[in-house]
């Protein structure tokens, strides 16, 4: 979703995002793809332009669904994050008109060049930063089990904390049973 810069008055624009249109697939398309971390297109909230000379101050509140990947036990989980906007696009006139890259600079300052703002790609690129370091499908994510692989606690695994051996004793249990033998 662009916004074209000739177009926002002195008034400014206001634009409300009711969850049902598409305003990130386009943006989302340039933005390299990482394996566990997805976004879904549609947002809710509102976000509002304002002009003052050279800059141009976006706020507003928008709330988005992340496609993420347990950093435990590798489930994949939705997450919803909602993010108060608070940014200044500063206008670099001098660049060709042609061209409209956006560079996140310092701060919650962005540097934009050309005719047009791209608000898809400046909110799909503030939902993604916001992702955690290591997500997590839920705080007690136990994780997986080291001896079959599955969730731990899950029906997938039968493994009891009492039954699993140090692998270093294992040899020697082993070595044991045939010595009875
Ligand atoms: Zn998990
Ligand atoms: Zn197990």
């Amino acid at each position: 979703m662009k916004i074209k810069i000739d177009e926002l008055t002195e008034n400014g624009l206001e634009l409300n995002f009711s969850g049902q249109e598409d305003i990130l697939s386009r943006a989302l398309e340039s933005i390299p793809e990482s394996p566990g971390l997805g976004l879904d297109p549609r947002i809710t909230g509102h976000v509002s332009f304002t002009v003052d000379g050279e800059n141009i101050f976006l706020i507003g509140s928008v709330k988005g669904l992340l496609h993420l990947q347990c950093s435990r036990c590798l489930a994949d989980f939705d997450l919803e994050r909602e993010l108060d906007l608070s940014l200044v696009l500063r206008r670099e006139l001098a660049t060709p008109p042609e061209e409209h890259e956006i560079m996140k600079a310092e701060g919650d300052e962005i540097q934009i060049s050309g005719m047009e703002i791209d608000l898809g790609k400046i909110i799909a690129q503030e939902l993604l930063l916001s992702v955690p370091m290591k997500p997590l499908c839920n705080e007690d994510c136990p994780g997986l089990c080291p001896d079959c692989g599955s969730p731990k606690g899950s029906d997938g695994c039968i493994c009891s904390e009492q039954d699993r051996t140090d692998p270093r004793w294992e040899a020697l249990a082993k070595l044991k049973d045939k010595i009875v033998v």
